[in-house]
């Protein structure tokens, strides 16, 4: 049974706020409400108090205090997870928003970034030097919690997830020590954090491999979505055979206003989003096979790498409420592309959407238990995302994305991608890490025994299991 902050000793509490240098805002503060806003407007959690951090050494504190007495504990990065999993009730939230910091080495391309930075903020300072870190599709999100999770985006084929290319981490564990984990040092962590989530402690910077990728010939081609299952058959042979320099996911989506022809508004299609990071005097000939499907609109170009990365942002502002299920696939057999045009057609509000990124190339080729992410051999993550401004659409789009799992679940690789779940019970972990599980259950026992930061996809240590 966790305390609430209310029952704590005023003493306690002003000696938390003596050594404290960031900001503290309880419930009775005015910033108090804006401050537990987070991207996914469908969270409704009200903490006992944010520790906003301001360094490692308020970390420290915060973990402390939030260990001694006995409080539940949150931890927050970029403030994206669809579960809402940066907040907690009654508790405390270690707010890393203000560690921040973009450091880029050219003598080896890596780049040291801090707890607190989402992507954005890392991409603008990478492409000053013609660097890119693989992350996710949306600049927004934070990076804390995507690279815990793993990382998927326009460079896994090429470079691999977010975690492929971590070099080392700063992190404070449960006992409020701070360690360093690399190859050489805390070798278990280090493992343990390269998909293993925020259970191990709070990561105040990440050291990340970049890669020479300035610019990129990307933008997505549309199909209308009576063509899903042909053009995912093709897909499907397709893109496992395409050069690694080429990554496309897969989508099914309502076209938005802008910038597509009017003609075509709130109309539903399939599409795939294109990302190439080689030769381009090879790409017409690599590409040809996209056109030679005919699609209805292909606008696919040359751009700086930054502009991918945010070229969906606006679509999808912080405050919407959104609701996801995932799995991975081994396989895009006649059943499951069938099920695909049934969901596909009855998508249920403009902005929800059905993704499917390709886990090969670069991703497939690191061992299944390298690193926790446990389904390198899978083919696809998929995840449904039912997405609308308005919160009257919830249950409709709540339905659409359950309905949609449930029916495509008998035909998945078993798990999902942990970034993409939303809290789906003890099982779902179980099986998302699948042969992993144990190890990180062990590493937890050794370094969180009693499950603090556990406000997370919880590997559950052995003695509160
Ligand atoms: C619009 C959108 C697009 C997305 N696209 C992609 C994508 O393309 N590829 C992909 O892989 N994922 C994607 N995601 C999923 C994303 O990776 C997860 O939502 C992730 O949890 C977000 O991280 P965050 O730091 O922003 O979230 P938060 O809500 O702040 O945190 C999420 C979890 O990570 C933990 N955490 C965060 N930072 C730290 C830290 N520094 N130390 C310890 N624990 C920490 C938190 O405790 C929490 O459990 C997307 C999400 C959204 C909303």
């Amino acid at each position: 049974m966790k305390n609430s902050v209310n029952e704590i000793a005023p003493n306690l509490i002003q000696t938390f706020k003596s050594e404290f240098k960031g900001q503290l805002i309880f419930s009775s503060d005015a910033d108090y409400n804006d401050t537990r806003q987070v991207y996914n407007a469908m969270i409704n959690k009200h903490p006992g108090v944010f520790a906003m951090c301001k360094n490692a050494d308020d970390v420290i504190v915060a973990v402390n205090f939030g260990r001694d007495n006995n409080l539940l504990v949150a931890i927050r990065g970029g403030g994206h997870n669809g579960a809402g999993l940066g907040l907690c009730d009654d508790g405390l939230v270690i707010d890393l928003s203000g560690i921040k910091c973009v450091e880029v080495d050219t003598s080896n391309n890596t780049v040291k970034v801090g707890g607190g930075n989402i992507w954005n903020e890392v991409d603008k300072a990478t492409h000053e030097f013609g660097l890119a870190i693989p992350s996710g599709m949306i600049s927004t999100t934070g990076v804390g919690g995507l690279t815990l999770g793993g990382g998927i985006g326009y460079l896994t084929r090429k470079y691999g997830l977010t975690i492929d290319n971590l070099l080392e981490a700063e992190m404070v564990l449960a006992d409020g020590t701070i360690v360093t984990v690399n190859t050489t040092k805390n070798i278990d962590l280090f493992w343990a954090i390269r998909g293993g989530g925020g259970n191990f402690g709070v990561v105040t910077s990440f050291t990340f491999q970049a890669h020479p990728v300035k610019l990129l010939i990307g933008g997505p081609a549309l199909w209308p979505i009576e063509r899903v299952e042909e053009v995912m058959a093709w897909y499907d042979k397709f893109i496992q055979e395409a050069p690694e320099d080429l990554n496309g996911f897969m989508t099914t989506m309502v076209i938005p206003e802008s910038p597509f022809p009017e003609h075509l508004h709130n109309k539903k299609f399939c599409g795939i989003v294109w990302c190439y990071v080689g030769d381009p005097d090879k790409f017409e000939e690599i590409f040809k096979p996209v056109l030679d499907l005919n699609p209805f609109f292909a606008h696919v170009g040359e751009m700086p790498y930054p502009a991918l990365q945010t070229m969906f942002d606006g679509f999808f502002p912080t405050g919407l409420q959104w609701y996801w299920r995932a799995d991975f696939f081994n396989e895009l057999g006649p059943e499951v592309r069938a099920q695909h045009l049934k969901f596909g057609s009855a998508i249920p509000t403009a902005l929800s959407q059905m993704h499917l990124y390709p886990i090969s190339g670069a991703a497939s080729r690191v061992g299944s238990e390298d690193t926790p992410w446990a389904y390198r051999d899978a083919k696809y993550a998929g995840v449904y995302l039912g997405v609308d401004p308005d919160p009257e659409n919830v249950t409709k789009i709540t339905k659409w994305c359950k309905s949609y799992y449930e029916a495509l679940h008998p035909y998945s690789a078993g798990g999902a991608y942990s970034n993409f779940m939303m809290e789906e019970g003890q099982d779902r972990v179980k099986a998302s890490y699948k042969q992993n599980y144990d190890r990180l259950v062990e590493i937890k026992s050794a370094y969180d025994p009693k499950n603090l930061f556990r406000v997370n996809q919880n590997i559950i240590p052995v003695k509160n299991s």
